[in-house]
């Protein structure tokens, strides 16, 4: 890539999804061993299982730090890894602290069985007596509980609105959990240095929740007071909503990012969905374009303009930021075609767009996209018809005809938004023409 293209989109040297990687890696080595360090100088416990049971103890404690600290939306994280994969690191992470939570638990009950010589049901009873102990059981009920409502399929009959709000259980667990270590966890307070240790990691992660997820939304809608300016239909099934603001030229979005949208006043405010830019920011308004799925996003259909708009965002890492290679292929499918849109408008070198849609009249936001093109000298080629249907069959991902369409594809940053089904054939082309792994950014229009 050129100097001058690596300076515009503000390119470092070393991809910055790599480094956000090493810092967060080294971040989390460095507690373990920490971690590590206390657990062996800080004595054993009243037997060996409660020794074990205070090594998990220790670990819960770290894992759930991390669990949250990959969901406070922190924006330089954010903006390197994305929240579609911080969000999917915090669902396994959840998996392995529900397991370490578990295992505390039971050698907990165990150690006490053993050293009292009584039944584990009784010794559970007698411990839950202690307020100390009854606070980080109530903790563990909850990560259990969510970790319960998390498997795929609970989650699928889940309303979105309402796992979110059962997850917001999780905050509850936190302080809980926080509390139950202060009186129980004997390296907290094992030495000076071990309790400044414990309450900077708690601090750092309940400030960065707080300014996440609360302060930088609250402050950025208070300070840009975003409204629908028009709300424009673009088929039968989709529509554009266009927002304006004060002041949406210090707003940092980029090409490519999405925000998670409420609009009070028209949808009840625990109604929030994420939807793209469907066009680059220019300063003056935001545009997200959606399609009729459910409730929501069907609604927006009717917002009357001047409705009031609570915007969480700009997030997301599928932007030029990680470009690599001057040239790119840009491919979107269906609605995923609205990041490929405002991604089209920020691309500066030679630029493919490839467009799959079941037919021309699916094809929304097409007459925009051949304007850009042509003003940009992008090829554009609008694939439709039926995958596998006529001879040949119509397979136009497969390796040898996406090669016939763009032979240097290998030396080209390639952008793809799509179905699910759909992604995941380009990428498993992409992996089989051996398309670096740096030159390949996905949008999937879904959150763990
Ligand atoms: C990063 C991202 C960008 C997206 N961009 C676009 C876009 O530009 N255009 C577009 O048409 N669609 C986009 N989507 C999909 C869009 O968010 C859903 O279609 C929409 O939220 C459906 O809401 P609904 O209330 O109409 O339907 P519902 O029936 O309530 O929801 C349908 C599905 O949408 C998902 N969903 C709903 N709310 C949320 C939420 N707050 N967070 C995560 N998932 C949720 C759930 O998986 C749910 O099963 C995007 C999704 C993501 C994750």
């Amino acid at each position: 890539m050129t100097a001058a293209a690596a300076h515009r989109s503000g390119r470092t040297a070393v991809p910055p999804g790599v480094v956000a990687r090493v810092v967060l890696g080294a971040v989390l080595v460095v507690n373990l061993l920490i971690v590590e360090l206390l657990f062996f100088t800080s004595g054993g416990g009243k037997n060996s299982v409660l020794t074990v049971a205070k090594f998990f103890g220790l670990h819960v404690a770290l894992i759930m730090m991390l669990q949250l600290t990959l969901v406070a939306r922190l924006p330089w994280l954010d903006r390197r890894i994305g929240m579609d994969r911080l969000t999917s690191w915090h669902r396994w992470v959840g998996f392995s602290l529900l397991w370490t939570v578990v295992l505390h638990a039971t050698f907990i009950v165990v150690g006490y069985a053993t050293l009292d010589g009584k039944p584990v049901g009784r010794t559970f009873l007698s411990l839950a007596a202690v307020p100390a102990s009854l606070l980080g059981m109530c903790a563990a009920a909850i990560i259990i509980a969510m970790a319960t409502v998390s498997v795929r399929y609970i989650r699928r009959r889940l309303r979105y609105e309402t796992w979110h709000a059962l997850h917001m259980l999780m905050y509850l667990a936190l302080l809980l959990g926080l509390v139950h270590q202060f009186l129980e966890g004997t390296t907290f307070t094992a030495s000076a240095l071990s309790t400044a240790y414990w309450w900077a990691l708690w601090a750092f992660v309940v400030v960065s929740l707080i300014v996440g997820r609360i302060v930088v939304p609250l402050r950025r809608n208070a300070y840009h007071q975003l409204r629908v300016s028009a709300v424009v239909p673009e088929s039968d099934n989709v529509v554009s909503v266009h927002v304006t603001g004060r002041h949406l030229d210090r707003l940092p979005a980029r090409a490519g990012q999405f925000f998670i949208w409420r609009f009070p006043g028209h949808n009840h405010w625990t109604r929030a969905n994420p939807f793209s830019l469907s066009a680059a920011p220019d300063g003056r308004t935001l545009r997200l374009t959606a399609k009729a799925v459910g409730d929501t996003s069907t609604g927006l259909r009717h917002l009357p303009v001047g409705t009031r708009v609570f915007a969480e965002g700009p997030y997301g890492a599928f932007t030029t930021l990680h470009q690599v290679k001057d040239a790119t292929l840009l491919i979107a499918g269906g609605v995923g075609v609205t990041p490929i849109r405002a991604l089209l408008e920020e691309s500066t070198g030679s630029t493919v767009v490839l467009y799959r849609v079941q037919t021309a009249a699916d094809a929304v936001l097409l007459p925009e996209l051949q304007a850009l093109a042509q003003s940009r000298g992008a090829q554009l080629h609008v694939l439709t018809g039926r995958t596998g249907a006529g001879t040949p069959p119509n397979t136009p991902f497969a390796p040898d005809d996406l090669l016939a369409l763009v032979p240097d594809i290998t030396d080209r940053d390639v952008y793809v938004c799509g179905p699910p089904a759909m992604t995941t054939a380009v990428l498993k082309t992409l992996r089989t023409l051996k398309v670096p792994r740096a030159q390949i950014h996905a949008e999937k229009f879904s959150l763990a």
